[in-house]
C-alpha cells in the first residue's frame, strides 16, 4: 500500500511544486515527502523548474478568460466604429448629393435658358435631364462608399 502512496504522490510532485494542487493534495504530499526522501528530492528538483516555468506566460485559465473577454470586448468596440464610420459616410455621401443638386441647378438653368423659353418641351427635357443628373449623383456616392466600405474590411482583415 506504501508503495502506491508513493506512486500516487511522484505523480502529483510536479503539480506541487507549480502550486497547481487542491489544498488536500498538498497535504497529502507534504505529509508524504516528510517520510519519502527519494520524493523528497524529486519535489526539490522540480521546484526550480517550475518556479521558472512560471515565469513565462503561461496561458493560465483566469488569464485566458480575460484575454477572451477583452476581444470579445474589442470586436464589439470595433463593429461599433465600423457603424459609426459607415453612418458618417452615408451623411457625407447625402451632403455631398444635396451639394451636387444645389450646385448643379444654375447650370442647368443656363442649359434650359439656352433652349430659350422656360416653358415648353426644351424645359421639360432640361427637367429630365436635371433629375437623372442628380440620380447619378445619388448613385455615384452610393458605388463609393460601398467601395470605401469594402476596402475599408479588406484592410482591416490584413491589418
Ligand atoms: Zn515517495
Amino acid at each position: 500500500m506504501a508503495m502506491s502512496e508513493h506512486d500516487k504522490i511522484r505523480e502529483l510532485l510536479a503539480l506541487a511544486a507549480a502550486d497547481a494542487l487542491t489544498s488536500a493534495e498538498e497535504k497529502q504530499v507534504a505529509e508524504h515527502v516528510r517520510s519519502c526522501i527519494a520524493c523528497s528530492n524529486e519535489l526539490g528538483a522540480w521546484r526550480p523548474i517550475a518556479s521558472e516555468l512560471r515565469r513565462f506566460p503561461t496561458p493560465q485559465p483566469s488569464s485566458w478568460l480575460v484575454q477572451a473577454t477583452l476581444a470579445r470586448a474589442e470586436a464589439k468596440l470595433t463593429e461599433q466604429a465600423e457603424h459609426d464610420w459607415n453612418r458618417r459616410v452615408l451623411i457625407v455621401v447625402v451632403a455631398f448629393a444635396w451639394l451636387l443638386t444645389i450646385a448643379s441647378w444654375p447650370v442647368f438653368q443656363v442649359v434650359s435658358g439656352r433652349f430659350g423659353g422656360l416653358l415648353g418641351p426644351q424645359f421639360s427635357r432640361a427637367w429630365i435631364s436635371f433629375a437623372v443628373f442628380t440620380a447619378l449623383g445619388w448613385l455615384a456616392g452610393g458605388v463609393a462608399a460601398v467601395m470605401l466600405a469594402v476596402r475599408r474590411r479588406g484592410e482591416r482583415r490584413l491589418a
